[in-house]
């Protein structure tokens, strides 16, 4: 096991992981820049190294000196977080070759992912649903209107090396495709350097249903059940639950055993999740992510099981302290994104909180890294804390989830809490009833 691992990461899910360390005994570095010396994960770490100013390019994002602070302080793994390095193949790459390890898959299974043709292709190759759609890269017009007529339109347009939602185009008729190519294949030359796209069928009423896996360094995999993050606003996931109220436990352990053969199958090690959207009872694979992600704590709450705990131990040689036949899912969790945002407009809302006062009881945990005084430095994401709530069942989680709800005190600040506030009182949620596209149809409604 690791003698002292560095979080080389800021808010809340720093803390996370640090919580994870203190619990199996290991000792904890963490980076800072200097907009976060006040930050909770810093006051609570045994070690702290500042690594820089407060944009991210000079701090979290500094290869350089975060491979000097493991030096420095002795560390012998990193846990990465979500964002800033975790999908970052080269930084795992350095660390393998400074004898770090990397707390996360190989870095050539963080670059087949990291790139879209490639990873759709391999997903199709380990026997994954993916959506219909160009087999690679399309450049040429008259190639594009081929593939759009075979598959019927509409059809989108997205950037190979695309991500966070950017470089997608969608054509509803082939009047359409010639721009959308052009525009598409600009923007994502401009945005990530790379100007590649590729065709595939548009899903006009999908829901976002996400697979959390594991591989467990010995070529095995498993699964633990789905998320569904269908409640996205600009494609950013607002409130994620566990199981997905549009599954049945059929398909759930069919998906389910796919994606833990594939991973098997590609040797993976560590915690990933496979991203399907899902119509008409079909899956069709996404995109993967080669890391923890920010709603992982649903699955924990249906499972039991602490994912960061089994990350680690899977980095340090020990597997996973599950078999598939261990994992068994008890009850409904749901969890809301508290963003530092205008509940309407979602313009950030830095500034300092004044009061803050978290919601407790059963079935409640409040991931956050926030306090009562805190600061909240301008520079990075909005997101302040998580609230996840479980229940017996969906309907007892949603009793709960309000009730929590009413509790939760952020002064000095807006938050998205409102928002939370109005989807657990409305009939379509409670119901399950909704898809990608109901939240921003909801707030057009509104306005
Ligand atoms: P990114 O990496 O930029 O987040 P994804 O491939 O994960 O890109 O897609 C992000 C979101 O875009 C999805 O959650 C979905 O809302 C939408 N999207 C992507 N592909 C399709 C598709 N074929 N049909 C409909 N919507 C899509």
């Amino acid at each position: 096991m690791f003698q002292k691992i560095l979080i080389a990461n800021r808010g809340e899910i720093a803390l996370r992981v640090l919580r994870a360390c203190k619990e199996l005994g290991i000792q904890t570095v963490v980076v800072h820049s200097t907009a976060d010396a006040d930050a909770m994960h810093v006051r609570l770490a045994d070690e702290s190294v500042c690594i820089g100013p407060p944009p991210s390019r000079d701090s979290y994002l500094n290869i350089h000196q975060i491979v000097a602070a493991c030096e420095i302080t002795g560390a012998d793994a990193v846990h990465p977080g979500y964002g800033f390095l975790s999908e970052n193949a080269k930084f795992a790459d350095i660390l393998a070759a400074h004898n770090i390890t990397f707390i996360g898959p190989s870095g050539d299974h963080i670059r087949i992912m990291g790139d879209k043709i490639e990873a759709k292709r391999t997903a199709k190759r380990l026997g994954i649903p993916v959506v219909p759609g160009s087999d690679g890269a399309v450049t040429d017009q008259k190639e594009a209107r081929r593939i759009a007529a075979e598959i019927g339109y509409p059809v989108i347009i997205k950037a190979s090396a695309g991500g966070g939602g950017r470089g997608m185009k969608v054509a509803l008729t082939e009047a359409d495709l010639e721009v959308a190519l052009q525009t598409a294949s600009t923007e994502a030359g401009a945005a990530f350097g790379d100007d590649a796209v590729y065709i595939e069928k548009y899903l006009e009423k999908p829901r976002h249903i996400e697979v959390q896996v594991f591989g467990d360094g010995f070529g095995r995999g498993v699964h633990f059940g789905e998320r569904d993050c269908s409640l996205q606003r600009r494609h950013q996931k607002v409130w994620e639950e566990a199981p997905s109220p549009a599954l049945n436990a059929e398909e759930r352990a069919r998906i389910g055993g796919i994606c833990a053969k594939a991973i098997a199958d590609l040797g993976y090690s560590g915690a990933g999740t496979i991203e399907f959207l899902y119509e008409n009872g079909e899956f069709y694979f996404i995109e993967m992510n080669t890391r923890l992600q920010v709603e992982h704590p649903v699955t924990e709450a249906i499972t039991g099981i602490d994912l960061v705990h089994e990350q680690i131990r899977v980095a340090s040689g020990g597997g996973l302290s599950v078999k598939q036949e261990d994992i068994k899912f008890n009850g409904h969790a749901i969890e809301c994104r508290i963003n530092a945002e205008d509940p309407r407009t979602f313009t950030p809302s830095p500034g300092t909180i004044t009061h803050f006062h978290t919601p407790g009881g059963l079935g409640i945990r409040v991931d956050s890294g926030v306090y009562s005084g805190y600061k909240i430095p301008p520079y990075y994401d909005s997101l302040i804390g998580k609230l996840i709530v479980h229940g017996r069942n969906r309907v007892e989680c949603m009793m709960r989830l309000r009730r929590a709800l009413d509790e939760f005190v952020v002064d000095g600040i807006k938050t998205t809490l409102p928002l939370f506030r109005d989807l657990v009182g409305n009939a379509d949620i409670a119901n399950g009833d909704y898809d990608i596209h109901w939240l921003e149809k909801s707030l057009a409604k509104e306005e």
